[in-house]
């Protein structure tokens, strides 16, 4: 065969290679050849040695402030070349508003994982996990957790229906966490993971070996996987089960994160009655999920559970919906549901629906809908939406076990809510469950028992749909994942999504000694004590450790009455003696948030300098109260600095400092504890 299409080719080793064609790939629509796969074998331990020596290397070379930093530029050069991105996602059938959850939702998990790493991750590539706990009498001796990049490689591996978005949201935690990855996209829409790995590599802002791509098979990679490195598997349950079993990666330990298949449930409430809002929205989310990607979503609604007496309405408001869907060539403006991504997947579809009719009539058929002019069934791969009914649900296994991974749903009848909640929990771990209600104390009974079996569930009423994001959208924030047959994995989640490419190991030692490995201040860790205000230096020159201990401060009855008077707060512990008499502390107390601003007035140095602003306090805590006649003084140790490489308006560098504040009265017994944050200019601009 003649080929002028382009043969896709993989990246390893720091070269692209691969020119003899091997399996073409078609147009979703026309069926017309779009490029093809590559016959060469890679060498997948050239690519693994390549990612363990440069990729890491220049991974750690930068720090999570640098990295973080790196993932916003990198969103935004991609946000610039999205168009080429839209150009080849058309290939999988996806209309314009397909491709936007693809591509423009990769994009903001890139930039939602920037913004993450810069207000949470510190400077350097170790995460402090705390508390510190002390482990012997004297303070001597104390633990804590550290977080350390695995010196390894995350293998992504993914599944056809988001070739962008679904290698973004894993690259961006491996990314962050340090970690090199290799990424292999599902064979049939891999020309667009392709286009978006040559884009990311264009930018030229990637360490060297910091990612690769496999176009088609994996060969014997995960064979040659060890303890450091990592795979996270998204595809059907079937896949993941196989994969998880590879005797390598069992015997060597290597952490396996799966998100699979799920038969993902709506249920509407008994309370929700046709004529409310919430009918109307839940007919809504039930439709757009079949509608978007063809209903190729792993999030997608395949069960929906409605109270009988409410089915013949919700299914004439289905049906009345469906029929107005149009379907055909996602090129065309119009269109609002595409084809499925391939030949192979019409055919498994339509092969797994015929199993599902077996058992359930036909609410909406799809093979009777009308596609627009130009979409031919023969050539393209497209279904029609079709909506089925399964009227004894409770007895029919193959409806809680066959997911028709297209326009399909089906309707579940049920009688009371504790039966629509164990008709969910049949689909043994979905990701996502959508309860529609009007009623408090049916969400909260519902929430709590749908909780068990879902690692999502998203409550549906008039206030939330006016900013819904929808049953379908995983969320870089929250996780996405689910127990039992969805996996078990945690995909996604803040935070958690970056610690899975992290090793936490716990650290035992004197306070210095762990103050010095988790690089933050540790109380009882030796301090820095010199005549200059740690407030008077600037970013760059303050140490960690740098310490001030204040002038001492009596407190009198005149302070609480001033401070009654300035914050009009006259509590009856301040102000009420015999009150205060009869409470547990025997006597009027100042207040704490006078305790705070004393200590305030105690450390400040007031002349402008190099501290900023000061933008809040965490972990605040008043641990004694402090009586009139007691003196109180304060100690202010630099405990964390944070780089976020930011500047101000007139283009200075500077910092985050956190400060460790003890409050104690005469006894030295702590009265108040908490961390200051600052902004401090850096001397140089950055
Ligand atoms: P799949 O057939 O399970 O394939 C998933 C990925 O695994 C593909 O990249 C595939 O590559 C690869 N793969 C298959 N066998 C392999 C092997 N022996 N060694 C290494 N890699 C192998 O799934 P799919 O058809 O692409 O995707 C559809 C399924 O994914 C649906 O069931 C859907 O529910 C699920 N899904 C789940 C989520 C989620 O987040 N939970 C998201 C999207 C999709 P090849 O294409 O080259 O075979």
């Amino acid at each position: 065969m003649t080929m002028d299409i382009p043969v896709l080719q993989s990246y390893l080793a720091d070269q692209w290679f691969g020119r003899e064609p091997l399996d073409v790939l078609l147009d979703a629509s026309s069926g017309v050849a779009a490029a093809s796969t590559h016959a060469e074998k890679p060498d997948f331990a050239a690519g693994l040695h390549h990612a363990r020596r440069q990729g890491v290397h220049g991974l750690l070379a930068l720090d999570f402030q640098e990295r973080a930093q790196r993932l916003k530029q990198l969103s935004k050069h991609l946000s610039e070349h999205k168009e080429e991105l839209y150009a080849w996602s058309t290939h999988t059938g996806a209309t314009r508003a397909d491709g936007w959850i693809d591509i423009e939702g990769g994009i903001a998990t890139l930039s939602a994982y920037a913004s993450l790493g810069s207000n949470e991750l510190p400077s350097g590539n170790v995460l402090h996990e705390g508390p510190v706990v002390s482990l012997g009498r004297k303070g001597h001796f104390v633990g804590s957790h550290i977080l350390v990049p695995r010196e390894g490689v995350a293998v992504h591996i993914d599944a056809f229906n988001f070739p962008i978005w679904g290698l973004l949201e894993k690259f961006a935690p491996s990314f962050l966490a340090g970690m090199p990855c290799i990424a292999k996209p599902a064979t049939s829409t891999s020309y667009l993971t392709w286009a978006l790995v040559r884009r990311m590599l264009q930018w030229g802002g990637l360490p060297v070996g910091s990612l690769q791509l496999v176009i088609g098979s994996t060969g014997d990679l995960l064979d040659r996987l060890d303890g450091q490195d990592i795979v996270t598997f998204t595809g059907s349950a079937a896949t993941a089960a196989k994969l998880r079993a590879n005797p390598n990666l069992l015997s060597r330990g290597v952490p396996f994160n799966a998100e699979a298949d799920s038969l993902n449930s709506a249920i509407l409430a008994p309370d929700v009655k046709p004529e409310d809002a919430e009918f109307e929205l839940f007919a809504e989310e039930i439709v757009r999920e079949m509608r978007v990607k063809a209903g190729q979503k792993c999030t997608a609604i395949r069960r929906i559970m409605v109270p009988r007496r409410q089915l013949e309405a919700l299914s004439q408001r289905l049906r009345e919906k469906l029929s107005k869907i149009v379907v055909g060539d996602p090129r065309s403006s119009d269109v609002q549901m595409g084809p499925l991504a391939s030949k192979a997947q019409q055919a498994d579809v339509l092969a797994q629906l015929q199993r599902l009719r077996k058992d359930c009539a036909t609410v909406y058929d799809g093979g009777e809908h009308p596609f627009a002019p130009g979409a031919h069934a023969q050539t393209g791969a497209f279904v029609g939406p079709t909506l089925l009914l399964c009227e004894r649900p409770s007895e029919v296994a193959e409806i809680h076990d066959v997911e028709v991974f297209g326009p399909v749903s089906t309707l579940l009848p049920y009688d009371d809510m504790d039966e629509a909640l164990e008709l969910a929990a049949r689909g043994q771990g979905s990701l996502v469950a959508t309860i529609a209600t009007r009623d408090a104390a049916t969400a909260s009974h519902a929430v709590r028992r749908a909780a068990v079996h879902h690692g999502r569930v998203l409550i549906l009423d008039a206030q939330a749909a006016q900013e819904s994001t929808g049953h379908g959208a995983p969320l870089p924030m929250l996780k996405h994942g689910g127990p039992g047959r969805a996996g078990g994995g945690e995909e996604l989640g803040g935070l958690r999504a970056v610690t899975h490419y992290l090793q936490r190991t716990a650290v035992q030692g004197s306070p210095s000694m762990v103050a010095a490995v988790v690089g933050e201040y540790i109380r009882g860790a030796a301090r820095i004590e010199s005549d200059v205000h740690p407030f008077r230096r600037h970013f760059e020159e303050l140490q960690i450790g740098e310490s001030l201990l204040t002038h001492r401060r009596t407190v009198t009855e005149a302070d609480i009455v001033a401070f009654g008077g300035i914050s009009g707060d006259y509590f009856y512990m301040h102000f009420d003696e015999i009150a205060a008499r009869q409470s547990p502390f025997g006597q009027r107390i100042a207040h704490g948030y006078f305790v705070l601003s004393a200590a305030a007035g105690l450390f400040v140095s007031p002349a402008p300098g190099p501290v900023l602003a000061n933008y809040g306090l965490d972990t605040l805590r008043f641990i004694k109260p402090v009586r009139i006649g007691d003196t109180i003084r304060a100690r202010l140790t630099c405990k964390r600095k944070t780089d976020r490489r930011k500047t101000d308006a007139q283009g200075r560098g500077q910092g985050v400092v956190t400060w460790d504040v003890e409050v104690r009265n005469q006894d030295e017994d702590l009265v108040a504890s908490y961390d200051i944050l600052t902004l401090v200019a850096k001397r140089n601009a950055d």
